[in-house]
């Protein structure tokens, strides 16, 4: 007889997207014809820049050719990428890796999602709250999270990210082996500063626990104080993975390419005290699981390293944050609480006293026709919040702004 991972048995459905799209429907179904604005939007809407996209076609020409067609490329990415990468991302910032501590992959999502295979089944995983859920779901179907408990996993210990706490979690008081980190943070797009960075990595060096850093949001960053890398603050190269994604910074999100760091100087103990570099375990589950992203897709990743790229994809962030600054404004204007969209793409607000999120939510759609996603979709914290995303037009932004002033 076969026997599935039960594991999987335990999730809760995907609740908040599909509840989200439940709730629409049902509106527009008895009001035709209403023009609804989305800023829940997780996803960037402009196209991939013209570096990108002419580095796509010349390498696409080239795979027609027989002199300068390519099969398999090498696991861990092709050197233009891997070194564009050391010297854009690191260097440049005074960060030294060894060319085989980066890993180029088809998403940051993989990578964050794959990378607990490399931990013992009993690991510890603590997450801030709210988070991010491939975190927290990846663990689950490996069966490192426990039961879920209104609302929670049992096995997890959750650090509440809000308003309280400047959106910075304290240090958990139980052990726990793995933490996981967004900085700039989807939901919340809060950031974390030098010494708040520091505080939580010279933690993590002290007690031996293993931090997984998603900067997938790096390139929002414009604030001066803010680490674009962990392994900015010293000593987090011996306990930190850091994966990166061109998704978010140059509009990979469909077209797939990503990169995760595994410095040597990471390591784990087996359960006799040995102690293992992760990225030797990471090296073997990428050859083994993986072949590696398409070549016209590296290319194109590595003209975001261009001069024109840099320029191209400078402007396109640049036109996101000023929707990011539209709403953030114009909803403190307007008087609500609003945390986040200064160094990210998202803005978090605190919803009217005496409601809830979905009710916020149902009084947006209805009121204002426009729909933003729930903070409680993202965890228990996140109950209470609310989020809007810079990833509409500037038309559709501004016209959404003046809809919540006028009915919000
Ligand atoms: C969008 C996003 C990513 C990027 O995932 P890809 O698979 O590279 O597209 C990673 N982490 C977070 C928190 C995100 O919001």
């Amino acid at each position: 007889m076969f026997h599935i991972n039960e594991n999987f048995t335990k999730l809760p459905g995907s609740y908040l997207f599909a509840e989200i799209a439940r709730r629409v429907k049902e509106y527009q179904t008895s009001n035709p014809g209403v023009d609804l604005i989305r800023l829940g939007i997780g996803d960037v809407t402009k196209p991939l820049v013209p570096a990108v996209i002419k580095a796509m076609h010349e390498a696409v020409e080239e795979m027609g050719h027989q002199d300068t067609f390519r099969g398999y490329g090498p696991d861990y990415g092709y050197d233009f990428l891997v070194n564009a990468i050391l010297k854009n991302d690191y260097e440049s910032r005074g960060i030294h890796l060894a060319y085989d501590e980066i890993f180029v992959s088809d998403g940051a999502k993989c990578d964050v999602g794959n990378i607990q295979e490399l931990f013992s089944e009993d690991t510890i995983i603590a997450v801030t709250d709210p988070v991010y859920p491939v975190y927290v779901d990846s663990n689950a179907m490996a069966g490192r999270a426990g039961q879920y408990i209104n609302g929670k996993w049992d096995r997890l210990v959750y650090l509440p990210c809000n308003a309280e706490n400047g959106f910075v979690p304290e240090l958990p008081a139980q052990p726990v082996d793995v933490l996981y980190l967004c900085y700039p943070n989807n939901p919340t797009g809060t950031v974390l500063n030098y010494a708040q960075l520091k505080k939580i990595v010279d933690w993590a060096i002290q007690n031996h626990v293993l931090i997984i850093f998603d900067a997938a949001y790096k390139a929002y960053v414009t604030s001066e104080y803010i680490p674009l890398s962990i392994y900015e603050i010293e000593g987090a190269d011996q306990i930190a993975i850091e994966c990166n994604s061109f998704s978010k910074t140059a509009g990979f999100t469909g077209t797939r390419c990503a990169y995760t760091v595994v410095p040597h100087a990471v390591k784990g103990a087996t359960k006799s005290g040995k102690m293992v570099e992760l990225n030797a375990m990471w090296k073997r589950r990428m050859s083994t699981k993986f072949n590696g992203v398409s070549y016209p897709v590296q290319r194109g990743a590595a003209a975001v390293y261009s001069d024109e790229g840099k320029i191209q994809i400078r402007n396109v962030i640049a036109e996101y944050m000023q929707n990011s600054k539209i709403i953030r404004e114009g909803l403190e204007e307007i008087g609500y609480t609003v945390y986040g969209g200064k160094d990210a793409p998202y803005i978090w607000m605190k919803v009217p006293d005496g409601q809830d999120s979905w009710t916020f939510f149902d009084h947006l759609l209805k009121d204002a026709n426009v729909i933003g996603t729930p903070g409680s979709g993202f965890g228990p914290s996140g109950e209470g919040y609310f989020r809007l995303t810079a990833f509409n037009t500037l038309e559709a932004t501004i016209e959404a702004v003046e809809r919540i002033r006028k009915n919000g």
